[in-house]
Protein backbone atom coordinates (compact mmCIF):
# COMPACT_ATOMS: atom_id res chain seq x y z
CA UNK A 1 0.00 0.00 0.00
CA UNK A 2 1.46 3.26 -0.71
CA UNK A 3 1.93 6.15 1.87
CA UNK A 4 -0.66 8.23 0.15
CA UNK A 5 -3.38 4.93 0.12
CA UNK A 6 -2.61 4.69 3.74
CA UNK A 7 -3.07 8.33 4.43
CA UNK A 8 -6.69 7.79 2.48
CA UNK A 9 -7.23 5.17 4.34
CA UNK A 10 -6.49 7.14 8.01
CA UNK A 11 -8.76 9.77 6.78
CA UNK A 12 -11.99 6.86 6.32
CA UNK A 13 -11.55 5.59 9.83
CA UNK A 14 -11.33 8.92 11.07
CA UNK A 15 -14.31 9.76 9.43
CA UNK A 16 -15.78 5.93 10.62
CA UNK A 17 -15.27 6.61 14.17
CA UNK A 18 -15.76 10.24 14.73
CA UNK A 19 -18.93 11.11 12.45
CA UNK A 20 -20.04 14.56 11.59
CA UNK A 21 -23.37 15.19 12.24
CA UNK A 22 -24.31 11.54 13.67
CA UNK A 23 -27.38 11.86 16.10
CA UNK A 24 -30.72 12.85 14.89
CA UNK A 25 -32.36 16.22 16.72
CA UNK A 26 -35.11 18.45 15.83
CA UNK A 27 -34.31 20.76 13.65
CA UNK A 28 -35.32 24.12 13.98
CA UNK A 29 -35.54 25.60 10.56
CA UNK A 30 -38.02 27.10 7.86
CA UNK A 31 -37.94 24.06 5.81
CA UNK A 32 -36.69 20.27 6.99
CA UNK A 33 -36.52 17.26 5.16
CA UNK A 34 -35.91 13.50 5.76
CA UNK A 35 -34.50 10.31 3.62
CA UNK A 36 -33.88 7.15 5.24
CA UNK A 37 -31.77 4.96 2.27
CA UNK A 38 -30.53 1.02 2.38
CA UNK A 39 -28.06 -0.17 0.20
CA UNK A 40 -29.01 -3.60 0.31
CA UNK A 41 -26.38 -5.55 -1.26
CA UNK A 42 -23.47 -4.33 1.80
CA UNK A 43 -26.80 -3.94 4.69
CA UNK A 44 -25.74 0.00 5.04
CA UNK A 45 -28.55 2.14 6.21
CA UNK A 46 -29.60 5.68 6.60
CA UNK A 47 -31.75 8.52 7.84
CA UNK A 48 -30.70 11.27 7.20
CA UNK A 49 -32.29 15.31 8.49
CA UNK A 50 -31.60 18.14 6.62
CA UNK A 51 -32.39 21.87 7.30
CA UNK A 52 -32.53 24.52 4.97
CA UNK A 53 -32.36 27.91 5.64
CA UNK A 54 -33.69 29.73 2.60
CA UNK A 55 -30.72 28.32 -0.09
CA UNK A 56 -28.33 27.29 2.64
CA UNK A 57 -27.91 23.57 3.73
CA UNK A 58 -27.66 25.23 7.36
CA UNK A 59 -27.83 21.33 8.94
CA UNK A 60 -27.27 17.92 8.55
CA UNK A 61 -28.18 15.40 11.15
CA UNK A 62 -28.03 11.39 10.32
CA UNK A 63 -28.14 8.19 12.18
CA UNK A 64 -26.70 5.18 10.28
CA UNK A 65 -25.74 1.67 10.40
CA UNK A 66 -23.10 -0.46 8.05
CA UNK A 67 -19.64 -0.64 6.65
CA UNK A 68 -16.94 1.82 7.71
CA UNK A 69 -17.20 3.43 3.89
CA UNK A 70 -21.04 4.32 3.77
CA UNK A 71 -20.46 5.14 7.70
CA UNK A 72 -17.14 7.63 6.64
CA UNK A 73 -18.78 8.98 3.45
CA UNK A 74 -22.10 10.53 5.37
CA UNK A 75 -19.78 12.43 7.47
CA UNK A 76 -17.69 13.15 5.34
CA UNK A 77 -20.59 14.87 2.85
CA UNK A 78 -21.77 16.41 5.96
CA UNK A 79 -18.98 18.34 6.93
CA UNK A 80 -18.92 19.11 2.94
CA UNK A 81 -21.87 20.87 2.55
CA UNK A 82 -23.11 21.91 5.87
CA UNK A 83 -23.25 25.67 5.75
CA UNK A 84 -22.78 25.96 2.01
CA UNK A 85 -26.02 26.21 -0.47
CA UNK A 86 -27.74 23.58 -2.57
CA UNK A 87 -26.22 24.70 -5.37
CA UNK A 88 -22.94 23.92 -3.91
CA UNK A 89 -24.10 20.82 -2.68
CA UNK A 90 -24.94 19.75 -5.79
CA UNK A 91 -21.65 20.16 -7.22
CA UNK A 92 -19.96 18.26 -4.71
CA UNK A 93 -22.54 15.32 -5.35
CA UNK A 94 -21.03 15.43 -8.92
CA UNK A 95 -17.64 15.91 -7.95
CA UNK A 96 -18.01 12.70 -6.19
CA UNK A 97 -20.00 10.44 -8.36
CA UNK A 98 -17.28 11.88 -11.05
CA UNK A 99 -14.63 10.29 -8.60
CA UNK A 100 -16.83 7.22 -7.79
CA UNK A 101 -16.87 6.44 -11.73
CA UNK A 102 -12.90 7.62 -12.02
CA UNK A 103 -11.85 3.69 -11.36
CA UNK A 104 -9.64 4.27 -8.54
CA UNK A 105 -8.20 7.44 -9.93
CA UNK A 106 -8.65 10.98 -8.92
CA UNK A 107 -10.41 13.41 -11.12
CA UNK A 108 -6.70 15.61 -11.86
CA UNK A 109 -8.76 18.96 -11.97
CA UNK A 110 -9.55 21.52 -9.48
CA UNK A 111 -13.37 19.25 -8.42
CA UNK A 112 -10.46 17.20 -6.03
CA UNK A 113 -9.97 20.17 -3.79
CA UNK A 114 -14.20 20.69 -3.86
CA UNK A 115 -14.27 17.19 -2.24
CA UNK A 116 -12.03 17.60 0.72
CA UNK A 117 -12.19 14.76 3.13
CA UNK A 118 -14.83 12.69 0.38
CA UNK A 119 -11.62 12.96 -2.54
CA UNK A 120 -9.86 10.19 0.41
CA UNK A 121 -12.70 7.59 -1.27
CA UNK A 122 -10.77 7.79 -4.20
CA UNK A 123 -10.34 4.03 -4.54
CA UNK A 124 -13.53 3.09 -3.78
CA UNK A 125 -14.01 3.50 -7.48
CA UNK A 126 -11.95 0.59 -7.98
CA UNK A 127 -14.33 -1.87 -6.37
CA UNK A 128 -17.88 -1.08 -7.95
CA UNK A 129 -19.71 -3.56 -5.18
CA UNK A 130 -18.46 -0.65 -2.49
CA UNK A 131 -19.94 2.44 -4.75
CA UNK A 132 -23.21 2.59 -3.41
CA UNK A 133 -21.95 1.95 0.10
CA UNK A 134 -20.11 5.56 -0.50
CA UNK A 135 -23.28 7.36 -2.10
CA UNK A 136 -25.53 5.90 0.11
CA UNK A 137 -25.53 9.54 1.97
CA UNK A 138 -25.32 11.61 -1.23
CA UNK A 139 -28.48 9.29 -2.27
CA UNK A 140 -30.31 10.86 1.26
CA UNK A 141 -28.70 14.10 1.27
CA UNK A 142 -30.57 14.65 -1.75
CA UNK A 143 -33.61 13.05 -1.70
CA UNK A 144 -33.73 14.86 2.06
CA UNK A 145 -33.10 18.38 0.53
CA UNK A 146 -35.74 17.62 -1.94
CA UNK A 147 -38.52 16.57 0.70
CA UNK A 148 -37.03 19.52 2.64
CA UNK A 149 -37.68 22.13 -0.39
CA UNK A 150 -41.24 20.75 -0.88
CA UNK A 151 -42.02 21.05 2.82
CA UNK A 152 -40.44 25.27 2.43
CA UNK A 153 -43.18 26.04 -0.38
CA UNK A 154 -46.37 24.42 1.34
CA UNK A 155 -44.99 26.46 4.34
CA UNK A 156 -44.86 29.83 2.45
CA UNK A 157 -48.72 28.41 0.54
CA UNK A 158 -50.21 27.83 3.72
CA UNK A 159 -48.71 29.98 6.62
ZN1 LIG B 1 -21.36 -0.88 2.70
Amino acid sequence: MSSLEQMYQQVIMDHAKSRHGAGLVQLDLPAVGESHQVNTTCGDEVTLRVGLDGDTVSSVRWEGQGCSISQASISALTELVEGHSIEESEEVYEAFRALMGNRGEDLGDDRDDMLGDAGAFVGVGKYPARIKCALLGWMALRDAIAHAQAAGVEGETHG
